[in-house]
């Protein structure tokens, strides 16, 4: 088994999620990156991707990981089928509907998508 030595951030869900020290269905994991199965799925494909570094939001996301992160994103989007048409969206500060400061990538798709988003 592979370990990853990635700085953390104790009491953040996500960390423990990337850590595997609270489970999660994962879809598909590298260096820089783990993506996972959201709890609550609005769409058919809801998939969480996320740094293994604890990043708070997109505003403090390092420029070397935002490649890998968003080349992982397409990865799991075809790789789960819906490569052809999904979203990808974040959700930053509050208002805007963040709710676990850990940034995280939400894969959407296998449906069609309204928008203007709510
Ligand atoms: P946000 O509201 O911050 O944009 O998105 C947080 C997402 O994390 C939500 O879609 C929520 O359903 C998901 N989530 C919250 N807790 C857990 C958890 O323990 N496991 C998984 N897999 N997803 C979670
Ligand atoms: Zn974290």
């Amino acid at each position: 088994m592979r370990t990853f030595h990635i700085q953390m951030s104790e009491d953040c869900l996500f960390c423990k999620i990337s850590a595997g020290t609270i489970p999660a269905k994962i879809a598909y994991q590298d260096e820089h990156c783990v993506a996972f199965h959201d709890i609550n799925p609005q769409a058919p494909v809801h998939v969480l991707v996320i740094p293994r570094k604890h990043v708070p939001s997109v505003a403090d996301i390092p420029d070397d990981l935002c490649a890998p992160l968003l080349s992982a994103a397409d990865k799991v989007a075809r790789d789960l089928g819906v490569g052809e048409s999904y979203r990808l969206v974040t959700n930053k500060g509050a208002d805007a509907g963040q709710s676990v400061f850990h940034l995280h990538w939400h894969v959407l798709g296998g449906r069609r998508l309204g928008w203007p988003p709510g």
